[in-house]
């Protein structure tokens, strides 16, 4: 009789006795469930975040791009600096003619110079050809960069590549 209560097993999902080893629960609980709960809620959830997993990694990161080369940002007039991206957004918008202002590049620095006076801060750089002018390209240098900003610079930056490809589409791959 105490042998039998030992070996029963509840499954700590939906609380019913369950025969042999159970599965993990991971990630529902740290417990063991029983096959139906394993099936039904706990190989989707691991599905699910597997999928969500992903779509996280697909998503631009706060980081400092690893980009070949560099693009000169100092020599010409027509770079401006922003505080920040709401500011940005209010001097310029978002929605400016991507054919006059070729966003052809941008870059993600992170100042990890104590001497530098954006220490410890994301700074975004949006590089476009001013292609009416031929000479001029306008850099946009833009500080203080958030996590919390990142999907409106992913959807402006999708944006601008979408308009960059459409330019070379006679190249196939
Ligand atoms: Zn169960």
């Amino acid at each position: 009789m105490e042998k039998e209560i030992k070996n029963k097993n509840f499954c700590s999902i939906c609380g019913k006795s369950y025969e042999g080893y159970g599965n993990n629960a991971e990630p529902i609980n740290s417990g063991r469930c029983c096959d139906y709960c394993n099936a039904m809620i706990v190989i989707p959830r691991r599905i699910q975040e597997h999928q969500n997993k992903i779509e996280e990694n697909k998503k631009l990161k706060l980081e400092p791009t690893n980009h070949s080369y560099y693009c000169e940002c100092w020599e010409t007039k027509r770079t401006s600096e922003y505080d920040n991206w709401k500011q940005f957004k209010e001097d310029e918008g978002v929605d400016y003619d991507l054919d006059y202002n070729l966003l052809f590049r941008f870059d993600i620095d992170f100042a990890d110079d104590p001497e530098d006076e954006h220490y410890g801060t994301y700074t975004l750089k949006l590089h476009h050809a001013l292609q009416r002018h031929g000479s001029e390209q306008w850099h946009a240098v833009i500080y203080n960069i958030t996590q919390m900003d990142m999907p409106e610079i992913e959807q402006h930056l999708k944006k601008a590549k979408r308009h960059l490809l459409e330019m070379w589409k006679e190249i196939e791959e």
